[in-house]
């Protein structure tokens, strides 16, 4: 029987490729590796429509402490710490990231002698802004991304149009650390449940990355502006720029308590970091507040939400 040589070299190259797979190409299979921001940016490019204007940043809440609190092996140096909101603004519309969490959540869970500082006023601005935007994502399920969607008084129409995704669904019904708050089933059920692979194009220029690790719901929100300028919303792959810059993780006491997949997180925080140094994406971390005030002083962000429709 006459076979085409090709055939017969591709089997062997299959062969030889499932047996002695090289360390390189294995790592290239991996979800975090170094194609991962070229197939963001083809999937963004796939999509039709306007790109967003904006993205707007909000701090609910202000703390601050020791950078070792934040980073391994950093130093005791106090830095400012916060919860904070984001806006992907259109002209006519947009999309909210984060949910931040109400009083009653700080004092339950930080103590009624705790010394953050709270913005009743800004997340009365960020209940209108869940109500009116297009959809709502959460980069996680923890209490301090979380609680604004999960009661207030515009709750129900918040929830419709919220996309949770299955895994993070899964850890608001059974939590499986205490960082998380437990969602009933009754209320559970009016979440929509936003199921995806690896990547979803979520809105012209807004691509989600799964990245499960801090939480297992966890996921980075991908922004390129009409500008061009493109910005990575990266949750708490990191608390401080500092755990960024070194590649250095959370305490591995925070590790233990907070249920961290490690390795995952390690696999993230490295292409976080890559993503960092080359310098086209702008990287977010939700908890630095001297990051988000330097963005905003370069222009990349907005300090406030913006909320007048045309
Ligand atoms: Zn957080």
């Amino acid at each position: 029987m006459y076979r085409n040589p090709c055939t017969i070299l591709k089997s062997a190259a299959l062969v030889l490729a499932g047996a002695l797979l090289p360390a390189s190409l294995a790592a290239q299979a991996a979800p975090f590796s170094d194609s991962l921001l070229g197939q963001v940016r083809a999937l963004e490019r796939a999509q039709r429509g306007e790109r967003p204007l904006a993205v707007h940043v909000m701090k609910i809440v202000e703390s601050a402490g020791p950078l070792a609190n934040y980073v391994a092996g950093a130093d005791s140096q106090r830095v400012p710490s916060c919860f904070p909101v984001f806006q992907i603004r259109w002209r006519d519309r947009w999309i909210v990231v984060d949910a931040g969490l109400d009083r009653e959540t700080i004092t339950r869970f930080y103590g009624a002698t705790n010394r953050l500082t709270y913005w009743p006023d800004r997340y009365d601005r960020l209940q209108a802004a869940l109500r009116d935007a297009d959809h709502v994502v959460l980069t996680h399920e923890h209490l301090d991304h979380a609680v604004g969607v999960t009661r207030g008084p515009y709750f129900r129409q918040v929830a419709a149009k919220t996309l949770l995704t299955a895994e993070q669904m899964q850890a608001l019904l059974d939590p499986p650390s205490r960082g998380i708050i437990r969602l009933g089933a009754d209320t559970a059920a009016l979440f929509p449940t936003l199921r995806y692979d690896r990547l979803f194009p979520l809105a012209p220029g807004v691509v989600l990355i799964k990245a499960p690790g801090h939480t297992p719901g966890a996921q980075f929100v991908y922004v390129r502006l009409a500008s061009g300028r493109e910005i990575l919303l990266a949750g708490d792959i990191a608390w401080q720029t500092e755990g960024l810059a070194t590649g250095r993780q959370k305490p591995d006491v925070t590790v233990r308590s907070l249920g961290e997949d490690s390795v995952a997180v390690r696999a993230q925080l490295d292409w976080v970091r890559r993503v960092f140094e080359e310098g086209a994406v702008s990287v977010v971390l939700s908890h630095d507040s001297r990051s988000l005030d330097a963005l905003v002083a370069r222009g990349t962000l907005v300090n406030d939400f913006d909320l007048a429709l045309p």
